[in-house]
């Protein structure tokens, strides 16, 4: 049995932690946008595959029996091109995609459908705005006028960006202390978030929650149609457990 899981993610990696403990052989891609990632138990490939026709050829070569798209829910064009190289290849596909966060009372969210629409929204709510969208999408802000922001990211932006800011280079996860003292520190007073769900960036919700600060909160694309969905690790590696049968 060899699953290719795509990843980029920390549920990913917890998923090929279980499969490689169960004796499965594990493959795990990587875009390749972070510089230095952490080290994964199995085999690992790194960069695109050239499409969903890319993807198709290597899932062929490499003798694949599954694919788990264990990919950021923000990652549209991976998770739609595994959706059509499963169908082409006729192999089972799998979307682990951990729930969305839901507001609860004292927060002022904001849902937006895109960066840029996060970026006409935050004008009209503060002046100094924590951007955690990471550093791909920061050229949607880049004319927003007489705003200054905070971007955190793990590794350093390139431009375009915009113009007064200023970065925190960090990865989760994070504390709600540590989030309540960025908050503070630095004057914040909008959010400006994917609604990316999972523990290890939710902190930053309670902080604002906290604090009176208004969150942008822009919303997931959708899974690909047809695909099933796991919300967690274990549901995962149990659908892989019943395809190796
Ligand atoms: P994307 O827009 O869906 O993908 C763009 C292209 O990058 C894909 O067409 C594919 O190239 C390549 N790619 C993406 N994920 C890949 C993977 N796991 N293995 C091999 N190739 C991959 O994705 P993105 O938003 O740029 O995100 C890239 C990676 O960063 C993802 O793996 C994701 O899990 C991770 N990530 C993304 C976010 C986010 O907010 N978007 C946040 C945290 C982590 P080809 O067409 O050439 O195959």
């Amino acid at each position: 049995m060899h699953v290719l899981i795509l990843g980029g993610t920390t549920e990913g990696r917890r998923l090929a932690e279980t499969l490689d403990a169960d004796g499965v052989r594990v493959t795990s891609s990587l875009a390749g946008r972070v510089a230095s990632p952490k080290p994964l138990p199995g085999e690992v490939r790194v960069g695109g595959f050239g499409g969903a026709d890319g993807l198709a050829r290597w899932v062929r070569e490499h003798q694949v029996d599954a694919v788990i798209d264990a990919t950021h829910p923000f990652a549209g064009t991976i998770s739609f091109n595994a959706a059509r190289a499963a169908a082409t290849s006729h192999v089972p596909l799998l979307a682990l995609r951990r729930p969305g966060w839901t507001p609860v009372e004292g927060d002022d969210w904001h849902p937006v459908a895109s960066l840029e629409e996060a970026a006409r929204t935050v004008g009209r709510l503060g002046r100094r705005v924590f951007l955690t969208t990471g550093r791909m999408g920061l050229a949607a802000f880049a004319d927003v006028s007489g705003a200054w922001f905070l971007v955190r990211s793990v590794d350093p932006p390139e431009p375009p960006h915009p113009a007064r800011m200023e970065v925190l280079l960090d990865r989760g996860p994070f504390t709600l202390d540590g989030e309540r003292e960025v908050l503070r520190t630095y004057g914040i007073d909008v959010l400006v978030t994917k609604d990316s769900g999972g523990a290890a960036t939710a902190p930053k919700l309670a902080a604002a929650r906290e604090a009176g600060v208004p969150v942008v909160i822009v919303r997931r694309p959708p899974v690909p149609e047809g695909v099933p969905v796991a919300a967690t690790v274990g549901e995962a590696a149990a659908w892989a457990a019943a395809r190796a049968g």
